[in-house]
């Protein structure tokens, strides 16, 4: 036991996150990279580095012959796979284990529950999660979904058991569409899975979207950092997110933060999590658990004063839990709006060399990125390169901050996100907190149609 050296099989921000909490632990880290990031922030500053493919992520980044190899040839004792690409690959988790390297996630038993997402609501539902009314498991008859669909209420969703990212998912309006939808999710599914299996829920039509983040020890302790609110999306995807959630009370905080923590205590998780839940009239509805950090983690650091990352490589390590329950504190306000590399009203996106660059400062502001000038944003990966985070004591406070870290924000050379965040800094419903997952998606129509 005693981990000392970690490969990160990740690029961008997240590589460079975990490089720090690394050093900052006194562990060594090894970089792999593809041929296109040679030159990024994470390859720099890591102990070693290791090139392991061109750039396309499949032969690289997801290659994990590749990657075993370079923890082997470099002497790494532990992967930390960070977010997307390998994150929640169960088959490349057992792969890791089974080269006694230590694996800095759950296990792999867990991510493999968790990724099927009728397996995931059946333990989630067995272990007292409230779930989105639905069938009860798969169902593949076209009779038997129209009999659920009825008793459940049009509209439906039609969702595939192997989804992500949004895909595989339709909304049945009627009964008469269900046929003909329901078939185009599983083509979609097929395609993008190769996996057609496919369950119901109800379509909520107006919920915000509320996640718990959780941790346990892998041996039947657990705890939760309470909720991040992450309802301001685009096709699915975050844009900002908040911790707290303007709209969730400490008391249902703790009582649903219980809940999850119960039954992570229960399944012997270890490692990091996250619980999504839908809310809508003040209830939760669980849609799925992410079984790995995800990319607004720091809006939690940012209200607990916990470092997940340390969190988890010291649970890889086999050691306790850093804190009881009863000792965290929930303060202040936090946000972290994702910026990317493209334009911030069509979203094309505009890769490109960075010639000037300037990052926002002073007080509770954080910037993780591994951009800085003359770096050249490859086009083949995610277009995300920075996440802005800002803290105040209160959310207003943390609104004013976040303005005011924007406007010092000079990334030039590619289109960047930064003039939608500060857009959406000016509208009342985001200033009061008064947005769903609908609202972004609605904003944006309604300003492309000139109507704003
Ligand atoms: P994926 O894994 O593909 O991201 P999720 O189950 O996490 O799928 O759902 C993604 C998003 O789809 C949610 O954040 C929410 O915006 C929407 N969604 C999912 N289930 C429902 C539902 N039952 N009703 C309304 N919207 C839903």
């Amino acid at each position: 036991m005693g981990i000392s050296r970690i490969l990160i099989a990740n690029r961008g921000e997240i590589a460079l996150r975990i490089h720090r909490a690394a050093h900052e632990m006194g562990i060594e880290t090894v970089a792999v990279h593809s041929t296109a990031d040679a030159d990024a922030m994470h390859v720099r500053l890591a102990d070693h580095a290791v090139c392991i493919g061109p750039p396309a992520a499949s032969e690289s980044y997801l290659n994990h012959a590749a990657i075993i190899s370079a923890a082997e040839i470099t002497g790494a004792d532990a992967i930390h796979p960070g977010y997307g690409f390998l994150s929640e690959n169960a088959k490349f988790a057992d792969i890791v284990e089974a080269h006694d390297i230590a694996w800095i996630g759950p296990k792999p038993e867990h991510i493999r529950t968790m990724g099927d997402k009728v397996q995931a609501k059946k333990t989630a539902g067995a272990l007292g999660l409230p779930l989105v009314p639905g069938s009860d498991g798969a169902v593949s008859d076209f009779d038997e979904m129209k009999r659920v669909a009825k008793e459940i209420g049009y509209p439906v969703l039609a969702k595939a058991a192997a989804g992500g990212g949004g895909r595989g998912m339709k909304v049945i309006p009627s009964e008469d569409q269900l046929e003909s939808l329901v078939k185009q999710a599983m083509n979609e599914a097929k395609s993008a899975f190769g996996d057609d299996t496919m369950y119901l829920e109800k379509y909520l039509g107006n919920p915000r979207h509320i996640e718990f983040q959780v941790f346990g020890d892998g041996r039947g302790n657990a705890i939760h950092l309470g909720e991040r609110d992450c309802s301001l999306q685009r096709r699915h995807q975050k844009v900002f997110e908040e911790a707290p959630s303007p709209v969730i009370t400490h008391e249902d905080r703790m009582r649903m933060g219980g809940i999850v923590a119960d039954a992570m205590a229960a399944m012997e998780y270890r490692g990091a999590g996250t619980i999504e839940f839908l809310w809508e009239n003040g209830e939760f509805y669980f849609i799925e658990m992410n079984t790995r950090l995800q990319v607004e983690h720091p809006v939690t650091e940012a209200i607990t004063g916990l470092d997940l990352v340390r969190e988890q490589i010291r649970i890889a390590d086999g050691k306790d839990l850093s804190v009881k329950q009863e000792d965290i504190e929930f303060k202040g306000h936090a946000i972290e709006c994702r910026i990317n590399a493209e334009d911030p009203f069509t979203f094309a996106p505009s890769p490109g060399k960075i010639d000037y660059y300037h990052q926002a400062g002073g007080m509770h502001v954080r910037v993780d990125s591994g951009l800085y000038a003359g770096y050249t944003i490859p086009p083949y990966y995610d277009s995300m390169i920075a996440k802005l985070i800002v803290y105040g004591r209160t959310r207003e406070g943390c609104l004013m901050r976040l303005r005011r870290a924007l406007e010092e924000m000079v990334i030039s050379g590619v289109k960047t996100s930064i003039p939608l965040h500060q857009e959406l800094l000016k509208q009342p419903d985001v200033i009061s907190g008064d947005y769903t997952i609908k609202w972004l998606e609605e904003w944006l129509a309604e300003r492309e149609a000139g109507t704003e």
